[in-house]
């Protein structure tokens, strides 16, 4: 690759800091910042480390209060009451309903070709076993259209099996007089797992009578299937108006920890990495995080979106005509805050959108017509690895780039190893969903991170400051003295 034309700055600086008094609050004291209404902060504890030792720090986490954009709905309290809470004096005996996340990628024959979310449910279903509970499991698995061999949970049965070191039973239905037999014969510590819930299209309509179904086989509820706790299903919702009490499984508690936790008391300096296709699908996200962040690095086709409305020439790049406006107003909010967003000061270009295209490496001030921008070039590398250097807490979500071409991933797996590095010296880590998981998948530094969230749609809804139906509805935490 030839380096064309020196870089264009087009980094905006942090102003004058108008946001000082923010950023230096002391934890636990309230701060009042002009025009808005005192805000708590409130100290992150327990960053790094297992499951178990971060599930109690939300419930830490009294009424985190979200300053957001006029018209959107202000207070989240996401600190819930955890299933780590409860001993054996409640499970013991009990039939615990658990709502998990076991929908994986299958082959053709079958095969689960990636486990994560079975492993990550794990943790929680343990508890309850080693508690003498009975646990009945329910989950979906892709997009049935009723009862559809092809989307049964009867692949996932040996996987977990093998993982709790439990025969785990299996229904051939998720109601009805055939599964209250079968949950009548678990023992204690027994585990079934129910067939897929979205054979039932009241499941997606989160009907009452299908919810109270459900509920009718259990005791109590454990929600721990983050990815769809965006959705107000009757088993992620309606189940929790017949089941007390409704609590938060070890790996929705670790997600709330991290994407509510961690972004509302970060260690400082925080920075966020925002990249993807499009700045449309990420403006509340951008909006959020700018309440937050002391650093903002953006990448991905939504940058050529930013040079436009700044009046570069961006070749056939991707571009959004009718957020340029959008862009601007981005770009003058982080100013006047205090935040410093950086923009990528070169690119790489190619003649075509295509695995083999010829690029070139050029400044984002100089892309010729006929070339799109597909991924950040070494310059921008070194300045986004220079400033995330600085920081305690790093949240990404969105690729640098096309990283699904080798020749256009260059920037993204440069940030996930730098994050992987930053990681190791005690710096936040958070992968918040989607592409940026696979990226770091693929890099294989995925281990090495604070946290990887196993929900994409359900994180991105959360950085947007959006309450999550699956959560909203589980019991709040008993509160804690402050
Ligand atoms: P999102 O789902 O919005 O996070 O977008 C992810 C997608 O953005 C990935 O499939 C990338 O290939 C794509 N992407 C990243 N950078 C660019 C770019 N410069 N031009 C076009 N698409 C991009």
């Amino acid at each position: 690759m030839a380096y064309a034309s020196s870089p264009a700055s087009l980094s905006l600086l942090p102003s004058s800091s108008s946001s000082y008094s923010r950023r230096h609050a002391v934890p636990g004291a309230a701060v009042t910042l002009p025009g808005r209404s005192p805000v708590r902060r409130l100290e992150f504890i327990g960053t790094v480390g297992g499951f178990l030792l971060n599930s109690h720090v939300a419930s830490k986490i009294r009424g985190v209060t979200r300053m957001m954009r006029p018209g959107l709905r202000i207070v989240v309290s996401m600190a819930k009451r955890s299933v780590g809470d409860l001993t054996v004096a409640d499970l013991k005996g009990k039939k615990v309903f658990v709502r998990a996340d076991f929908n994986v990628p299958l082959d053709e024959d079958q095969n689960i070709t990636d486990d994560t979310r079975i492993r990550a449910a794990v943790p929680t279903i343990k508890h309850l076993i080693v508690n003498g509970a009975k646990v009945i499991l329910s989950s979906h698995l892709g997009r049935p259209k009723g009862f559809t061999p092809k989307y049964s949970l009867a692949p996932i049965v040996p996987r977990l099996t093998e993982l709790l070191g439990v025969q785990v039973q299996k229904a051939d239905d998720c109601i009805g007089p055939e599964v209250e037999k079968l949950v009548a014969a678990l023992p204690d510590g027994g585990v079934l797992l129910l067939e897929n819930v979205r054979f039932y299209k009241e499941e997606e309509k989160n009907d009452p009578e299908f919810a109270k179904k459900l509920a009718s086989l259990a005791d109590l509820y454990v929600n721990d299937a983050f990815g769809t706790a965006h959705r107000a299903h009757a088993s992620t919702e309606g189940v929790t108006k017949f089941l007390k009490p409704s609590v938060a499984g070890f790996l929705l508690q670790k997600e709330l920890d991290y994407l509510v936790g961690a972004v509302a008391s970060p260690k400082r300096p925080f920075a966020a990495i925002v990249g993807g296709s499009k700045v449309s699908s990420k403006i509340g996200v951008i909006e959020s995080l700018l309440e937050k962040v002391d650093i903002l690095l953006l990448g991905g086709g939504m940058i050529f979106t930013f040079y436009k409305a700044q009046g570069l020439s961006i070749g056939s790049s991707l571009v959004e005509e009718d957020k340029l406006d959008l862009a601007t107003s981005l770009l003058e909010k982080a100013k006047s805050k205090g935040v410093s967003l950086l923009l990528p000061t070169d690119v790489v270009i190619a003649d075509k959108f295509a695995a083999d295209a010829n690029s070139n490496v050029v400044s984002s001030s100089a892309i010729p017509e006929g070339w799109m921008g597909l991924d950040i070039g070494p310059d921008s590398i070194k300045t986004f690895n220079d400033a995330l250097v600085t920081t305690r807490t790093v949240i990404w979500n969105g690729p640098m780039g096309v990283f699904e071409f080798d020749k256009f991933a260059v920037g993204t797996e440069a940030i996930a190893k730098k994050l992987a590095e930053l990681s190791a010296k005690g710096v936040t880590t958070i992968i918040g969903g989607g592409d940026s998981v696979a990226a770091v998948e693929k890099v294989g530094v995925a281990e090495k991170m604070s946290h990887i969230s196993t929900g994409g749609g359900a994180s991105l809804e959360l950085l947007e400051g959006k309450e999550l139906p699956g959560v909203v509805a589980l019991d709040e935490a008993v509160p804690v003295a402050a």
